[in-house]
């Protein structure tokens, strides 16, 4: 049987697809205020403001393609059972194709109702307007999970780390809970690595691979492969 891996990523994996991380100087978010584009408050205060930010980020995901980092993580699945879980709300690992990747923090390419979060509808590369509906006839939002609201997915992605032989932590600060929190419940006796050009700090022994996704994801593959 495969032995799991789990692979846990955030912004910085698709950073060199064009794609600004969060917190990194030069971010894109230096523009915005999270307070005025990521919450449900900003959104029940001015939900044209939100509707645009999110349409520009899905354009700019149609401009992106995946980078090296993506796609050698799909290499992986070679000799590994492997589980993306991942706080990006592109789709560029499924673009690189990668088999099982769990969003924890939403999709751009999906929309939900504003009042039932189950209701929830594929929209590709569309813009949400306001006055677009729900099957429920509520107004569409973004179906991504803001400050401040509870992380679904988190249950799931438990299960998975609970459950790795291998964890690879790549391009996340590790400062958004409750995913930075996940590494908690990796077993202690998995192998455990992090790719990040800047130090990250976590709470367990990682080997740290100190380069960007795009050559630091091929170090770690070559080495599980050629221990599988
Ligand atoms: P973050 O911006 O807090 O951290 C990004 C990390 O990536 C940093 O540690 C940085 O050193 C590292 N990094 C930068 N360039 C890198 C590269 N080329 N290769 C590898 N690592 C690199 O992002 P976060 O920890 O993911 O948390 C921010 C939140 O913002 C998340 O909730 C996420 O959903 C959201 N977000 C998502 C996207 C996306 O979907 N692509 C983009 C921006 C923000």
């Amino acid at each position: 049987m495969k032995k799991k891996a789990v692979i846990l990523t955030g912004a910085g994996i698709s950073a060199e697809s064009g794609i600004s991380t969060f917190r990194d100087s030069d971010g894109l978010w230096e523009r915005y205020r999270v307070e005025d584009v990521a919450t449900p408050e900003a959104f029940a205060r001015n939900p044209q403001m939100v509707l645009d930010f999110y349409n520009q980020r899905r354009r700019q995901l149609f401009q992106a393609r995946p980078n090296e980092g993506h796609r050698q993580l799909v290499r992986l699945e070679e000799k590994y059972d492997v589980r993306v879980i991942t706080q990006n709300i592109d789709n560029l690992h499924e673009q690189a194709g990668s088999s099982v990747v769990l969003h924890l923090h939403g999709l751009l390419t999906q929309a939900r109702s504003s009042v039932d979060e189950s209701l929830i509808v594929d929209i590709g590369s569309r813009d949400i307007r306001l006055g677009d509906r729900a099957p429920d006839g509520a107004q569409l939002r973004p179906h991504i999970v803001w400050f401040g609201e509870a992380v679904p997915n988190i249950e799931p992605a438990v299960r998975l780390c609970a459950e790795a032989d291998v964890f690879v932590v790549i391009g996340t600060s590790m400062n958004v809970y409750p995913a930075a929190g996940l590494i908690h419940y990796v077993p202690s006796a998995a192998r455990c690595y992090l790719i990040d050009p800047k130090a990250v700090p976590v709470s367990r022994p990682v080997t740290v691979v100190c380069q960007k996704a795009g050559t630091g994801v091929k170090v770690v593959v070559d080495e599980l492969l050629s221990l599988a």
